[in-house]
């Protein structure tokens, strides 16, 4: 199995130069040395890059430590085990035995490799790779990273982050009193602030918002968002273990979404056009898709 490795990625669609994107597919975790899917991370894939990483790493000793970032160059972590890696949202928790955590995070464009050791590196050019961690039987290398920091107290990263809407815990009314908190912003932007509820991203808060028939940008108070905040949840849930990411059921080719990537084209319930626009301000303006029928603005 030396040629077997692992990938995710996180890089948008649109970008050019490293393999097709194919929209309703996500970054994931490959066995064969083709090309990987690439998009916009959502909590759903940084929990499948957690685990997988996990699955890796976990309860042993590392061998291998390399940093390439200026303000850990002279960081080893060799000879310390790996206890756990865990997702909090989009960001990732390696943690490790002297009690200090590797945070990472993907952003649009990070990248996790596992490679049998000896295998070639394929995600990137060296100089995209920003930490290698290797034990005894893998190697895990993170190209791309922007976020790449060793940290003693957990809080000072994820602290404020709202409860993360994947994990088996999560509490939707404490979610629910952060996003009430203020009452006149746009739905559609309130969603994918992760100090609210962590882990939703572009493609979840606009199926979650189609299938409730929730403008994007309605103020807050006009939405009841329980129901909202558990559609979200269920969408992204049935796509845990697996690589595809299906809101309408379907996995075949151009039908796995409602309204995410389908400009112009016809409304799966009413046939209606679905509409595309930036909502927000550059730079965190996120493209947004919506049926103007099913999801009238509050306005009319
Ligand atoms: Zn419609």
């Amino acid at each position: 199995m030396s040629g077997a490795r692992f990938a995710v990625t996180a890089a948008r669609p649109s970008d050019a130069g490293r393999g097709a994107g194919r929209p309703g597919q996500r970054p994931h975790w490959v066995l064969s040395g083709t090309e990987e899917e690439e998009q916009v991370p959502e909590g759903d894939t940084v929990w499948l890059a957690g685990r997988r990483l996990h699955e890796a790493l976990a309860g042993k000793e590392l061998v291998l430590s390399d940093f390439r970032v200026p303000q850990l160059a002279t960081v080893s972590l060799v000879g310390e085990t790996v206890l756990e890696v865990a997702s909090v949202g989009k960001h990732l928790l390696t943690r490790l035995s002297s009690g200090r955590s590797l945070h990472t995070h993907f952003r649009m464009d990070g990248t996790w490799h596992l490679y049998s050791p000896g295998s070639p590196w394929r995600g990137g050019p060296d100089h995209e790779v920003r930490v290698v961690l290797g034990v005894a039987d893998r190697v895990a290398v993170g190209y791309r990273l922007p976020v790449v920091e060793l940290v003693t107290d957990e809080s000072s990263v994820v602290g404020h982050l709202g409860p993360d809407i994947v994990t088996e815990g999560f509490d939707p009314s404490e979610a629910v009193r952060r996003l009430a908190a203020d009452p006149d912003r746009e739905i559609g932007m309130a969603l994918l602030d992760q100090r609210a509820v962590a882990g939703i991203g572009n493609l979840y808060r606009l199926e979650a918002l189609f299938l409730r028939g929730v403008n994007p940008w309605a103020p807050v108070s006009s939405v009841d968002l329980e129901p909202l905040v558990q559609v979200a949840r269920k969408l992204m849930r049935a796509n845990l273990r697996h690589a595809q990411q299906s809101t309408t059921g379907s996995m075949r080719r151009g039908e796995e979404h409602w309204v995410f990537e389908r400009p112009r084209k016809p409304c799966r319930r009413c046939g209606t056009r679905i509409s595309v626009a930036d909502q927000g301000e550059p730079p965190r303006a996120r493209i947004t898709y919506w049926c103007p029928r099913c999801q009238p603005s509050v306005a009319g």
